[in-house]
């Protein structure tokens, strides 16, 4: 055995080792008791995988002048990265973290772009029978690459406020998009048996155009839906660069991203009742919603933190509702003391838990844990809303779609069919925010003008500070 081959031998078992610690990652992500120690072997896991692969570069490229130039520009280059992720990483609020991830997919798409281009303009050493595979696993790898890439700027964009989270309804979108995929297989085909360089430039222009208008015209309400599925996609994209570099490794960490993304969304298009089929394809068969959503509705009421805390010493049983607005405000350790405060009198404090409150799958449990709120009182959407008629005083902190009535009352409302929790069916309902502005989805919430809401203004926090200090 030579020394190369010893060296392959050794990556290669510290390769099956990574991807077994990606697994373990994967299950230990999918409880949050469990979350944290799967993230340490993810973590473990790309270490081996990364000094695996610099082991095997270093072992082919010992000796040869041009090669060891490469492995240097290629340490230099993880470097600058590491240290940029690693300042992002600590600098990014919380309630950044969705936008960051969006644009991380977006580095994974371009990457395969560029692996892809790269496979396209270096082909020797490829055997003459493997040559179609070969021009297919570029084709396609580019394609998935750059839908990945423009596709998750927009979500950035639309995820950081940078542009509109309404849904872009271009004329005959459906027909565009449909147009494109048939256009890409059709150009695969012509790629494989003739492997021109400009086919290969028309359909990376082709995937960047039909990346941006998948996620443009997908609402703000089916945004989540969309991130996993980017998550998904990216995941492709890896593995189609581990086909072109030849590397196992990604090809199963790509496979292991890719199917857990589209199983999250499978999921999460079930939890809010939309097709999958349709948000994949950018929306295909959702029609531009009536304008009648956009006009409001009577007045509401006001109130203030005194008067809230009268209300909860009368009340037997307290439903708290967070969403979005809790995680801006960090109002999460002020709402774990009220929680605690509340118990300790005798009255029953439970949480209701939409699958899509906040920015991110399991946002709302992440604070909540954080703040240490106890697992058994918090509860999914599923499990609280028949008990929500029954309930003294739900407390909706910081939520705004996530309990909008629009999406189980009006047909015409562009969340319409998205299941909510049904907080207005409560006694009382106090509503924390600070002003009368709509959620993410941007669609008015008659739930402020019914007869059983009060609104609290204010900055979450500070509010149910004010709360505790007058409990
Ligand atoms: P929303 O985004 O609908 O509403 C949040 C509310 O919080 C706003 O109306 C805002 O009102 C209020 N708010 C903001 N800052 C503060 C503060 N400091 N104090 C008090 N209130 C504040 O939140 P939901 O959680 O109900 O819904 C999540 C939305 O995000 C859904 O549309 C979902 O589809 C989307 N989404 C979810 C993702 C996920 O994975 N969970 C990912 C991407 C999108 P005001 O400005 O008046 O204070």
């Amino acid at each position: 055995m030579t020394a190369q081959d010893l060296a392959g031998a050794v990556a290669g078992a510290a390769y099956i080792v990574a991807a077994l610690l990606f697994i373990m990652s994967l299950a230990g992500l999918s409880r949050h008791e469990r979350a944290r120690g799967g993230v340490v072997y993810g973590m473990v896991g790309m270490a081996i995988a990364l000094l695996a692969t610099l082991w095997l570069m270093v072992a082919d490229a010992w000796g040869t002048p041009a090669a060891m130039l490469g492995l240097i520009l290629l340490v230099v280059a993880v470097l600058i990265g590491a240290v940029i992720g690693l300042w992002r990483a600590r600098t990014i609020p919380m309630t950044g973290m969705p936008e960051l991830i969006a644009l991380f997919h977006s580095f994974v798409g371009a990457a395969a772009v560029l692996v892809g281009w790269n496979g396209a303009l270096y082909t020797e050493g490829i055997p003459a029978n493997l040559e179609g595979i070969h021009h297919a696993e570029v084709f396609i790898g580019v394609f998935i690459g750059a839908v990945t890439l423009t596709g998750s700027i927009v979500a950035f964009l639309k995820l950081s406020g940078r542009m509109s989270s309404r849904p872009l309804m271009l004329p005959g979108k459906n027909i565009l998009n449909v147009g494109a995929l048939v256009v890409f297989i059709a150009l695969t085909v012509w790629y494989v048996i003739t492997p021109e360089l400009w086919l290969l430039v028309v359909v990376t222009a082709l995937a960047l155009a039909l990346g941006w208008h998948l996620v443009a015209s997908i609402g703000g309400g089916d945004m989540p839906v969309v991130i996993s599925m980017l998550n998904s996609y990216s995941g492709w994209a890896a593995a189609a660069a581990g086909f072109l570099l030849n590397n196992d490794l990604l090809i199963v960490t790509g496979a292991l991203v890719g199917s857990s993304g589209a199983y999250l969304s499978y999921i999460m298009c079930k939890a809010m009742n939309r097709s999958f089929l349709s948000v994949i394809a950018g929306g295909f068969g959702i029609e531009a919603p009536a304008a009648k959503g956009d006009d409001v509705q009577g007045e509401h009421h006001e109130t203030d933190a005194a008067s809230v805390a009268r209300l909860l010493e009368g009340a037997s049983s307290v439903v708290i509702t967070p969403g979005y607005g809790m995680a801006v405000a960090q109002a999460q350790s002020a709402v774990a003391d009220l929680t605690r405060k509340l118990r300790e009198r005798g009255i029953e404090v439970r949480f209701g838990i939409h699958p899509v409150a906040g920015r991110l799958p399991g946002h709302m449990n992440v604070l909540l844990a954080e703040a240490k709120v106890p697992y058994d009182i918090v509860l999914e959407m599923d499990e609280i809303n028949d008990d929500l008629a029954q309930t003294d005083v739900v407390l909706v902190i910081g939520a705004n779609d996530t309990v909008n009535p629009a999406a189980a009352e009006d047909p015409g409302s562009p969340i319409a069919g998205m299941p909510v929790l049904r907080v207005w069916e409560a006694h009382n309902v106090v509503v924390f925010k600070r002003s009368m502005a709509s959620g993410y989805a941007g669609v008015p919430n008659p739930l402020f003008y019914r007869d059983n809401t009060k609104m609290l203004f204010g900055d979450a926090k500070e509010r149910v500070q004010d709360i505790l200090a007058a409990l």
